[in-house]
Parts: structure tokens; C-alpha cells; sequence
């Protein structure tokens, strides 16, 4: 029978040349394809599957600590984002302007949203009125537009779906909590959920979200060692309440400013997926988010019976609450392996006449190849105790390569030479000097990612200017 689809063996090997082997995984485990708009990607079923557990997992997270999902337009007039100067000006070197309805020449611009602080904030100025309205948690699942010029699957691309965040508070203690709930809620998602292990911090001012006083982060290290910015959070203070008069009447029939936060997480999760745990052979994914926990594959399937057992065993897996799949296909067992191995999919279940005759089949992890015989009526308790050691042994795999390709340095001198050598994270103490990070970024490639709210004392001075030195960054190349 005709087997068209392309061998694994014609994937890259990450190896050889990492960006190449993602852009081969994304492809070939039918995540996305291309559209005729550069930039902007076709997000398919099995992406998009995974997205909804992504979606489903956090909106859980989200409802559960009092937020709301709201729908805000698309458009933003041109006035409405020039409100906040740092904001506008942050954004619009890569917003998308539309110009005309029909034939018609607008009178005035209306952006692609790239973000929609502004919306809610012309939202929230008309309808909080008092202390009684406060605080409003609201948060908004679409996609939006930044026209970046290099793009990449997940990564960035021009089109990108997520969340957006978008709170208000009576006091700036209130929205600081607030900020850090939803940071500390990304952390969980992506340390629990994707087994990803993430360092949470602060931005510095050079790397801060357009009009934030404060930017937080998870900073992931991919299998790469390069870094992604994985969920931010960001406390705004009362500078936008200020640009769009939200104003409320405390206790004491004063007028106050009202303080906001927002906080967002895209689809850069799925990138961030295939970067930590992929391997040479494809996708490799954590049970818990998994849309196909296991996979049963009938061998043999022309032997009388063996179907109909793969069935039964399918039946009573699913009904144990595991997401399985049953592949009746004609495509051989061989060609099957590979396609469920290409999708990551955690767990795969063969079953042929002989295991059938010693009431048994076998289950083989995705992630290190190990096999296991099961009885078949151990099978619902097997199962999920497996999930659980594979979605373990993600998360340690990556936290050690952090933890192997993680540096410390003194000097200036001492960050290049580990360079030369090495890809991975490098924690050096910094004055607080701008003058002193660009330096840093100029000369070895790496912006910072974070002030890690675990601080170690590595020097007592700047790598740079040599200036008393009390926080420690960790810097990286990130995507
Ligand atoms: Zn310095």
C-alpha cells in the first residue's frame, strides 16, 4: 500500500542544525502550515488541540482566582493608542493599520490590535464609577497582530493567539499582588502542565513591557540553551489610569487613580513545548497536556481476534479517563511507531495475537523507549502511573540541562570566554547601570533575562564599571 508520508529519517537532526530540525517538526507532525501571508501560520488540528488543552488549563487557573473572559474589538483608533506615550511608542514601529472600509478612506486610522491595554482602559474608565466596582479582573482569549520582519512558528509570528490579562485595582498594593498572582499561576502552569522548569523574576527597565513600571517573567532555557521568555506579568501603577482618566470615588467620596496590571500567554507555549522536549525522532509531549495520551496500535491485525481485542483494550482505557487513540489503519505497525513517535505522543499500546494468548500487551514510553509488559487487567492501573513517571522525567530532563548549561561569571572577559565554549544561561551580579547591560549585550550577544527573585551573591562588584553590585541577572540568548 501506497505510504506517502516522508520518512522520519528526513528529519534534521537537532544535532546538526537546531532551527532546521524545528521548523522540520512543526511541519511534519502536521502542526502548522504556511499561509500565503508571510508570517502569519495555519494552526492545525493537532496544534490546535494542544492549544485548547493550553487554553482549558489556564482558563481553570484563571476562574479560579476571580478573573472573567470578556471580547474587545479588533480595531483600535489611532487616537486611543497614542494615549500613553511609552505604550504607542513601544508598539508602533510594528503595528498593522488599517486605512480603508471598502473603498471608503477612513477618517481615521484604526490599528490591528497588538495588545489592548488601551481598549480596556477606555473600557474601564467608563464603567467603574466606585470603590464598589473595584476590582475588575478581566481576561480575553483572540489573537493579535505585531508586523514583526523575522519570523518563526510560535516563536513570532505576525499573527499570534493568547491571552490577554487586564485588571484593576483600588491601590497599587492591590494590583502589585495581583501581578504577582498571575505570575506565580504561569510558573505553575508551565512547571506542572508542560514540564517545563522556569525562573521567575523581574525585567529590567531596558527589557520592560511598553508603559509597565514593572515587568515580571518565566524565562525557560530550551534544549538548545537558548532562553525563552516564556508568560509576563506586568504592574502598571497608575500611569495609564492617569493617559485615560479611570478615575473611581474611594470610601471618602474622594476621586483616585485607579491601578491596573496585565499579563499575557501565547501560543510561543507550543514552541516552547518542542524545544525542551523534542528529539531526534519528533514531538515529544507531556502527558498532562498531551491531546493523545496513548495511542493503541493492533499488530498483526489480520490474525483473527487481534482487532477486536485492540478495540476492547481502547474501550476500557478511555473509560479509565486516559486520552487514547486506536489506529485501524492499514499503514503497517512500523510506520504507525513512527507517526505516533513524530507526534509525541507519551504512551503507545501494541497488541498482537501472541500477547493476546498471555492476556498481555506492551507499552512503550515515548520519551526514553522503555518497554513494559502489562496484564491487561493491570492496564487502567499501569496506565496512569506511567503518564505520571513520564511527565516527572520531562520536567527533570530539562531542569538538569538548565542546570548543566548554567554559568556563573565575574568579569566581562570571564562571560565571553564561557562563550567560546558553551550556549546556556550565565549569572553575573550588575550595578543597575543601562550603560553597564547594553555593554553586556553589546559585547557577548546576551540580553538579560531576569533579576531572579532567588538572588545568589556571586561578586560583591558590576562585571563592567566594577561600581558596587547588589542584583544578580542572568543573561542569555533568547529567541
Ligand atoms: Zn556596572
Amino acid at each position: 500500500m501506497a505510504e506517502q508520508k516522508k520518512l522520519v529519517s528526513e528529519i534534521t537532526s537537532m544535532d546538526v542544525d537546531f532551527a532546521q530540525w524545528y521548523t522540520d517538526i512543526v511541519k511534519k507532525a502536521e502542526m502548522i502550515d504556511y499561509s500565503s501571508v508571510k508570517g502569519c501560520v495555519i494552526m492545525r488540528p493537532y496544534a490546535q488541540a494542544l492549544w485548547e488543552n493550553i487554553q482549558q488549563a489556564l482558563d481553570g487557573m484563571f476562574k479560579e482566582t476571580g478573573h472573567e473572559n470578556v471580547a474587545m474589538p479588533i480595531f483600535i483608533p489611532e487616537s486611543l493608542l497614542q494615549k500613553e506615550k511609552d505604550h504607542v511608542e513601544g508598539f508602533a514601529p510594528e503595528v498593522a493599520w488599517v486605512t480603508h472600509g471598502g473603498s471608503e478612506k477612513l477618517e481615521e486610522r484604526l490599528c490591528v490590535r497588538p495588545t489592548s491595554e488601551t481598549l480596556f482602559c477606555e473600557h474601564y474608565a467608563k464603567i467603574v464609577r466606585s470603590w464598589r466596582d473595584l476590582p475588575k479582573l478581566y481576561n480575553q482569549w483572540c489573537s493579535v497582530v505585531r508586523w514583526e520582519k523575522t519570523t518563526r512558528p510560535f516563536l513570532r509570528s505576525r499573527e499570534f493567539w493568547w491571552q490577554e490579562g487586564h485588571t484593576v485595582h483600588a491601590t497599587a498594593e492591590e494590583a502589585m499582588e495581583e501581578t504577582l498572582r498571575m505570575l506565580n499561576i504561569y510558573a505553575r502552569f508551565a512547571e506542572e502542565w508542560l514540564a517545563i522548569p522556569v525562573i521567575k523574576g523581574e525585567k529590567t527597565e531596558k527589557e520592560r513591557f511598553a508603559g509597565a513600571e514593572k515587568t515580571y517573567t518565566i524565562e525557560a532555557m530550551m534544549h538548545d540553551c537558548k532562553a525563552l521568555q516564556s508568560g509576563t506579568s506586568h504592574y502598571f501603577g497608575d500611569g495609564f489610569a492617569r493617559a485615560f482618566g479611570m478615575q473611581y470615588t474611594d470610601k471618602n467620596n474622594t476621586l483616585q487613580y485607579m491601578y491596573q496590571t496585565s499579563w499575557g500567554m501565547s501560543t510561543r507555549m507550543i514552541g516552547a513545548i518542542i524545544m525542551t522536549h523534542g528529539d531526534n525522532e519528533g514531538l515529544v509531549l507531556p502527558p498532562r497536556i498531551a491531546p493523545t495520551q496513548l495511542v493503541v496500535i493492533p499488530v498483526a491485525s489480520h490474525k483473527p481476534g487481534v482487532t477486536e481485542k485492540a478495540q476492547e483494550i481502547y474501550e476500557m482505557v478511555k473509560a479509565a479517563g486516559v486520552r487514547a487513540k486506536i489506529d485501524l489503519s492499514e499503514n503497517s505497525p512500523g510506520w504507525k511507531f513512527a507517526e505516533y513517535e513524530m507526534k509525541g505522543v507519551p504512551l503507545r499500546l501494541e497488541v498482537g495475537p501472541r500477547d493476546i494468548a498471555n492476556g498481555q500487551c506492551v507499552l512503550v514510553r515515548r520519551d526514553n523507549r522503555e518497554k513494559t509488559v502489562v496484564k491487561f487487567e493491570k492496564l487502567t492501573e499501569k496506565i496512569p502511573a506511567l503518564l505520571q513517571e513520564i511527565q516527572d522525567a520531562l520536567f527533570q530532563k530539562a531542569l538538569k540541562n538548565r542546570e548543566e548549561h548554567t554559568y556563573t561569571a565575574k568579569t566581562l572577559d570571564e562571560m565571553k570566554s564561557i562563550l567560546t565554549e558553551h550556549t546556556g544561561f550565565i549569572k553575573s551580579m550588575w550595578c543597575g547601570d543601562l550603560a553597564c547591560e547594553e555593554k553586556i549585550k553589546e559585547e557577548t550577544g546576551m540580553p538579560s533575562r531576569c533579576m531572579p527573585f532567588e538572588q545568589e551573591h556571586i561578586a560583591d562588584v558590576c562585571p563592567v564599571c566594577g561600581k558596587p553590585a547588589h542584583k544578580m541577572v542572568v543573561w542569555g540568548i533568547a529567541y
